[in-house]
């Protein structure tokens, strides 16, 4: 019997917008790079397993609504799956509407407000399917046969069917066919190697800030064992540079040791995010020996009483101090800082970013507090409401507030200026450059970083 054709589709936008979505999240590109879209992804092995299946990456591969168009057309699949989000589920929608009018073939639509709001998205006609949460191996016997035990709400026979949502804790899928996408096009900030490619080992996050979508996603991890296959797979493919994209990397603290006694046998250079309270010492040692030379760390704020309000309980210098641990490892470090939380002064974020600057963090990444799709904090607030320029964190716009804006804006160009014009900063950021790509990646970041207020 023929294969159905899947295709695992990335719309672009039309003014050429770098939108990433992914992990319950989507913001603007802060500086041009984009990176493999790791929804996707995680679902492709699965997918690869039983269907022919194709990529279209609309936005890495930058091509025009009416190349993609033809280029789908072209491919006649039986099944699209669609990477959308809060920021473009209508462009996404508006488009596949148009291509049902010259080829038939059914759809599952993921991405933050997918997941968040299926009972309001699953009306749009053009949406004939969402999945709940990513992996979803439940996908492949959904796309076979149009009905589903769970994990995705669909229509059938003109009726909504909500699927119950899947329990268990341990997850396992299909080594990711990685190779399906154009590798060699996306770029992350702090990728040593030509090709930088994203691997899991849980999903969700053990804890409540009440900002991030991660809160309401439930925690799921991989097996070291099937874990293990897709590093095999890496190896032989000769990918040798990853960023291991769990929310908060070390979760589990015996899975984290096999993990990184295993990733020790192997020979790749990898970055992750976690959190300070988790980083103790000879965890940061097992790191350094098993190929680690980034974390990523968020300090949002110092200020115990805005933490208070985001449910964040974490202790500064704590995170002062795990900076200098992992710096006295050989690990690099990033702090994540945000600006604009609820009830934030301005001296209260100066304060903040002068704290920052005086940590061994070697690279600063500030985003605009903004709702998210999933958030806690924003339950009780249709976030459909607001403009997509206010919902994208990498401008957080109020329309209502000219000089809120621009006080945000100087704020965070102050903060970006004390931090990295130190030259022990400059120094640590010039001498850990590994490639040519890597070189081009972060320059142009650092002017991205520093264009005029609000452009783009
Ligand atoms: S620790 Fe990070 S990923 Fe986890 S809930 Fe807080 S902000 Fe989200």
């Amino acid at each position: 019997m023929q294969r159905k054709k899947v295709l695992l589709f990335n719309p672009g936008t039309p003014n050429g917008d770098k939108v990433i979505k992914d992990q319950y999240c989507s913001f603007t590109s802060k500086a041009g790079y984009y990176w493999i879209p790791i929804d996707l992804l995680i679902l492709s092995g699965d997918l690869a397993s039983e269907f022919d299946v194709l990529v279209i990456d609309s936005i890495i591969e930058q091509i025009s609504t009416a190349e993609t168009r033809q280029r789908i057309i072209d491919y006649s699949p039986d099944h699209i799956v669609v990477l959308s989000s809060v920021l473009t589920h209508e462009l996404d929608r508006s488009l596949i509407g148009e291509l049902r009018t010259k080829i038939s073939f059914k759809t599952t639509f993921v991405g933050d407000v997918f997941y968040f709001s299926p009972k309001e998205m699953i009306e749009f006609q053009e949406v004939d399917s969402i999945i709940y949460e990513y992996p979803c191996p439940e996908l492949v016997s959904f796309i076979k046969s149009g009905s589903a035990t769970c994990n995705i709400a669909y229509k059938e026979n003109g009726q909504i069917v909500f699927s119950p949502v899947r329990k268990s804790v341990d997850i396992v899928y299909k080594t990711p066919a990685h190779h399906l996408f154009k590798l060699d096009s996306y770029s992350v900030p702090f990728m040593k190697d030509t090709i930088c490619t994203s691997v899991l080992t849980n999903f969700g996050c053990k804890y409540t800030c009440n900002y991030c979508p991660a809160d309401s996603v439930s925690f799921r991890e991989r097996s070291v064992a099937d874990i293990k296959h897709e590093l095999d797979y890496l190896r032989e493919k000769n990918i040798r540079n990853l960023w291991i994209r769990d929310f908060t990397f070390g979760l589990n603290k015996s899975r984290t040791t096999e993990f990184l006694a295993l990733m020790k046998t192997y020979q790749f250079d990898w970055f992750c995010l976690s959190r300070s309270e988790i980083i103790e010492e000879s965890l940061l040692q097992a790191m350094a020996e098993s190929g680690c030379y980034l974390i990523m760390l968020g300090l949002d704020t110092a200020n115990n009483e805005v933490m208070k309000t985001i449910s964040r309980k974490q202790n500064p210098s704590d995170v002062k101090e795990k900076i200098s641990l992992s710096h006295k490892h050989g690990i690099q470090t990033m702090l994540h800082m945000i600006l604009g939380l609820p009830g934030e002064s301005y001296l209260s974020m100066l304060r903040t970013a002068h704290f920052i600057s005086n940590t061994k963090a070697s690279f600063l990444s500030i985003n605009f507090f903004s709702p998210r799709a999933g958030s806690s904090y924003f339950k009780q607030e249709s976030i459909y409401k607001n403009s997509t320029r206010k919902l994208d964190s990498n401008y957080a716009e109020d329309r209502e507030s000219f000089s809120r804006n621009l006080l945000l804006n100087l704020t965070k160009y102050y903060s970006l200026v004390i931090f990295y014009f130190r030259p022990f900063r400059i120094i640590s950021i010039l001498s850990s450059i590994k490639s040519k790509k890597q070189f081009i990646t972060i320059i142009k970041t650092g002017l991205k970083m520093f264009s005029p207020l609000g452009s783009k």
